[in-house]
């Protein structure tokens, strides 16, 4: 008993076992329905014949409805899916797939296997694309594209136009751009898929060549086994079952809709345009608000700065807005001389409380009126509170402040008794002249409390009018105003003349040359030293003026000696600054010999040490052209403080001129002679012509001839002397 009942359930078991090898080695049969399941592969980038429905991820298209229903009458239940090879020459290779499709006609796999194909399930409409208006010869002589998943279908055109050339691409654009490109005449595709694939707008460009249609069949196939052959044969069963009008109105359904998606790249080239007007409309619209904004918020700032800046009731600068005018000013005209004045009505509250509030703004608005009124660029005037007033100034000549206290504060002064209503006005200035510090440093603060401190001593002196905080600067700056402002009147009237220091020769007793130095007698200041009025003109810019009237004065001088047979050399100075002036001193120089008829030895130019150590390849490029221009070249007051011994030996120049004043003011007599004797014994040694200046002394002179120096200048022999005196000397010392 036992035993027949471990017998049936081995019967049983075995049965369950092969009925299972059986589903699993015979995948096409459906427990479930009795029907055989086939894998279909196809490959789905074709719409639309094959393409994945972005819906429900399947594969659909005309191929699948028609292949379905012939599936349906031959009792087969399709399973489609997306061949994941390149090609379906390929894709029969792969046993994955019971069936593929599509076929024209039976091929061969890549590998080398027969196939077998069913019947025609659909006559299948060929065309070819071409860009517009492109005539097309015939078929049999035309390079084609096509893709390359249409393999086997381009192989079948081969069979029946040999002639034709076929290029396959890896994706419609790229078949699109070598047909553009001219690379091939046309595209050649189902007309199913080019209805689909026309409707891309950056397509639009191309024509179906509807002259050149063919029909091409829609066939399935399988590898040609036993199984393969069986299910074709199935297949061709069902595919005669599929009526012509149920084929027509598949192929209607797909190719009536509008199955083509458009992508983003569609819209732009739809739409492009408009999207780009309708860009660069918000850019626009942007920049302009930002700017706007920008603007406004500019516009605000300014409000507050002048609220900071601009007193309301005069409209003039407030205490804020003189601080940055006067430092930028300062900054700007770092040469004119300033003073700061502090302006304060005496007695203001008594003028509002008499003539009421109202006349008291009235003053105030005079006042700044008129002050305003007679400033130039570079000057400024403030209200710094109440009746208190600042202006920056210019320091004109002497007469200027006398002029403005009468123009403009005596004006003010009868404001009142002009017009009838009140008494004089009283009005206390302190005046602060600025210093060179004051430049630098541009305090603002410090100025105003100077001319304050000048202001109130004013005040408590019960009187009005002005003074200075500091009139020792004031006559300073006075002085040098007096002196730049003249020049030109100076030259002109002779108050500048050029005078003549001979320079000698000691070993031979001789007179061989002399120095031009000038002197100046001014008009009102009387006689002034060059070393006052040389820095002042080299700060002003204006040296360059008064030295090229020494240079022309000497050679004309020069060339009335020449003519009485008196061959002289003069040494000249040249200023550092004359170089700003004057971009070819070397050039200028030559100019003037020839001009006056000199030869370049007679005209030896002085430029100092510190110039040569403060810019020395400018100075040293000026000496090289000098030379080379047969002028001498003379090392001015060497050995005043800068030297530095070595740089002579760098130094093109000719002749050095020693500088003795250092020797009485360092006291130290010994130390002196020393450095004397040994500058001496160098520049020899460096083959320069040396000549001591400052000789005041015979033990001076004595002991510069010893250390081998004979070319000597100074008091002791002659003190610079007017053209007239030195006219008068000869050649010999006398
Ligand atoms: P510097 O070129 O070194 O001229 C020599 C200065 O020494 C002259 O002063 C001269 O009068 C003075 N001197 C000559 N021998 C003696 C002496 O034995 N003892 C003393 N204590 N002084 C003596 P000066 O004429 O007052 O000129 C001063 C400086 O002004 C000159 O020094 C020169 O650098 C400059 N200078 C003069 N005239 C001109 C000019 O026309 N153009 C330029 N750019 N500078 C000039
Ligand atoms: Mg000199
Ligand atoms: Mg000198």
């Amino acid at each position: 008993m036992l035993n027949s009942r471990k017998y049936l359930s081995l019967i049983l078991t075995v049965l369950l076992c092969v009925s299972m090898a059986l589903f699993a080695f015979l995948p096409g049969v459906s427990a479930e329905e009795g029907k055989d399941v086939v894998v279909i592969g196809v490959p789905a980038n074709r719409p639309p014949i094959f393409y994945i429905d972005e819906e429900d991820d399947q594969v659909t298209g005309i191929g699948i409805d028609l292949m379905a229903v012939a599936c349906e009458k031959a009792g087969l239940v399709p399973k489609f899916v997306s061949i994941t090879e390149d090609d379906l020459k390929d894709a029969l290779d792969n046993d994955k797939y019971d069936l593929l499709m599509p076929f024209g006609s039976a091929i061969k796999s890549t590998k080398g296997k027969s196939i077998v194909v069913s019947d025609n399930l659909n006559q299948t409409p060929f065309t070819l694309v071409t860009e517009e208006n492109k005539k097309l010869s015939s078929l049999n002589q035309l390079k084609v594209g096509m893709l390359a998943s249409l393999g086997g279908v381009a192989e079948t055109v081969k069979q029946f136009y040999p002639g034709i050339q076929i290029s396959m691409y890896e994706n419609m654009a790229e078949s699109i751009d070598a047909l553009r490109s001219g690379e091939v005449d046309a595209l050649l595709n189902n007309s199913y898929v080019w209805n689909y694939t026309l409707q891309k707008p950056a397509y639009s460009d191309l024509t179906v060549q509807t002259s050149t249609m063919f029909t091409m069949d829609f066939r399935v196939g399988a590898v040609d086994t036993e199984k393969g052959r069986a299910l074709i044969e199935r297949l061709n069963q069902g595919i005669s079952g599929v009526s012509e009008t149920r084929r027509q109105s598949i192929v209607l359904d797909y190719t009536s809709r509008r199955l083509y998606r458009y992508e983003f790249s569609d819209y732009m080239h739809e739409y492009g345009l408009i999207v780009l007007l309708a860009f660069l409309l918000v850019v626009s619209c942007l920049i302009i608000a930002f700017q706007r904004v920008h603007e406004l918020r500019k516009e605000q700032e300014l409000k507050v700065q002048q609220l900071m800046d601009i007193d309301t009731l005069t409209g003039v600068l407030t205490t804020h807005g003189f601080r940055q005018k006067v430092q930028e000013l300062l900054k700007l005209h770092p040469d004119t001389s300033y003073l700061v004045g502090y302006i304060n009505i005496r007695n203001f509250k008594f003028i509002n409380d008499s003539l009421g509030r109202a006349a008291g703004d009235e003053l105030l608005r005079f006042l700044a009126d008129k002050s305003s009124a007679a400033l130039t660029e570079k000057e400024t005037f403030a209200r710094l509170e109440g009746d208190h007033f600042a202006i920056l100034r210019e320091i004109g000549g002497e007469e200027s402040i006398e002029r403005d206290d009468k123009e403009v504060m005596d004006r003010i002064r009868t404001y009142f008794t002009e017009s009838g209503r009140g008494n004089r006005v009283q009005i206390c200035c302190g005046l602060y002249v600025l210093t060179p510090e004051d430049y630098d440093k541009a305090d603002v603060n410090h100025m105003l409390d100077c001319a304050r401190v000048a202001e109130q001593r004013v005040r408590d002196s019960r009187t009005d009018g002005y003074d200075f905080y500091n009139p020792e600067q004031w006559k300073k700056g006075q002085r040098i105003v007096d002196i730049v402002n003249h020049l030109p009147d100076a030259i002109r009237d002779g108050e500048i003349q050029v005078w003549y220091q001979p320079q000698i020769d000691f070993d031979k007793k001789k007179i061989i040359g002399a120095e031009a130095l000038c002197r100046w007698n001014h008009d009102k200041l009387g006689w002034l030293s060059p070393s006052e009025f040389i820095p002042i003109m080299e700060e002003a810019g204006l040296i360059y003026e008064l030295d090229s009237f020494v240079w022309n004065k000497v050679c004309a001088d020069l060339k009335r000696w020449n003519e009485m047979g008196l061959h002289r050399s003069v040494s000249v100075n040249l200023s550092r600054c004359d170089i700003k002036n004057s971009d070819d001193i070397p050039a200028h120089f030559d100019s003037l010999i020839k001009k006056y008829g000199l030869t370049p030895d007679q005209l030896r130019v002085e430029i100092t040490e510190t110039a040569y150590v403060e810019s020395p390849k400018l100075m040293t490029d000026i000496t090289v052209k000098l030379k080379a221009l047969g002028f001498q070249v003379e090392m001015d007051d060497f050995g005043s403080g800068y030297s530095s011994l070595h740089m002579l030996k760098e130094l093109p120049v000719d002749r050095i001129k020693l500088d003795l004043y250092f020797l009485t003011e360092t006291g130290d007599q010994k130390k002196g002679s020393t450095i004397v004797e040994y500058i001496i014994q160098m520049g020899k040694a460096l083959g320069m012509t040396l000549i001591a200046e400052g000789v005041e002394k015979i033990e001076q002179a004595m002991f510069v001839q010893k250390c081998g120096c004979s070319e000597m200048q100074g008091y002791y022999f002659y003190k610079p002397m007017n053209v007239g005196d030195f006219d008068k000397l000869g050649t010999e010392i006398e």
